[in-house]
């Protein structure tokens, strides 16, 4: 059985309108009402941020404002940028670090993603660091390696104590939109790799307490069997968390 509370995240991305936004919160507040057992997030674009908080603060809600990028800097002259602080500021407490639009679409390399994930913890915000392998690096046989690298490189120096603000997203990149998703045993497997990683990093139990998600095209009628796996603690949900109607039932499935 597991021991650790699933987590799913719906990753807005650059969709949804002031009105919309709005719209799909209060459904997703109002699908979930009363569901224990699962921490839910949702991480709209900058511009709604307030909005959207303001709804679940108004509805009640325990669905954590989740931002989907911050700057590793604190303030100063970084035109377009959004610090950690502000984040905060504006009722934010989770934030993606390393999501593969980013690293790959918007070329953000592993230091940046590291900048990120350190500035980040140290500011007090919980972090969901996204890793997974391209198709060729699957098809190369490199996926343990990618995620492992991917792991490594954006911990680097973080201490132990932030650890427990830490939630990873295996997301294979070949599966983000593309209506594929890795099997639900090739998802247990690549889960139980990183966490491997993470218990030679910080110790087994520390990697045991570590909540690793799965995303790529989670969809509700796929989710249950993913998220049935030992070492799936939940799902990071980009497309279908654009519907309440498919995202509240991936929730309702996670908790179990
Ligand atoms: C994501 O954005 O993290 C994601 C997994 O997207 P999708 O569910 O659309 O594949």
């Amino acid at each position: 059985m597991k021991h650790r509370r699933p987590l799913v995240g719906g990753n807005w991305k650059m969709n949804t309108s002031r009105l919309s936004s709005a719209t799909l919160a209060r459904a997703v507040v109002d699908g979930l009402v009363g569901l224990k057992g699962v921490d839910v997030a949702v991480f709209p674009p900058f511009p709604y941020l307030l909005s959207v908080g303001a709804i679940l603060r108004e509805r009640g809600s325990s669905i954590r404002l989740g931002a989907q990028d911050a700057c590793d800097q604190p303030d100063g002259a970084l035109t377009g940028e959004v610090s950690c602080a502000m984040l905060k500021d504006c009722g934010v407490s989770v934030v993606l670090v390393g999501h593969s639009e980013r690293r790959h679409a918007l070329e953000e390399n592993e230091t940046v993603v590291h900048n990120k994930a350190r500035a980040a913890l140290a500011a007090g915000l919980d972090v969901v660091l996204c890793v997974g392998e391209r198709i060729e690096e699957r098809e190369a046989g490199r996926t343990d390696m990618v995620n492992e690298e991917q792991v490594r490189l954006a911990l680097r120096e973080v201490p132990g104590e932030q650890i427990a603000r830490l939630a990873v997203a295996y997301e294979p990149v070949w599966a983000i939109g593309t209506g594929r998703t890795a099997t639900p045993a090739d998802a247990q497997d690549a889960h139980a790799k990183i966490r491997a990683v993470l218990a030679d990093l910080y110790g087994q139990d520390e990697a045991d307490r570590v909540r690793i998600i799965y995303g790529g095209s989670m969809k509700a009628a796929n989710a249950a069997a993913i998220l049935a796996q030992p070492d799936v603690d939940g799902g990071l949900v980009g497309g279908a968390s654009l519907s309440a109607g498919e995202f509240v039932p991936i929730v309702r499935a996670a908790a179990g």
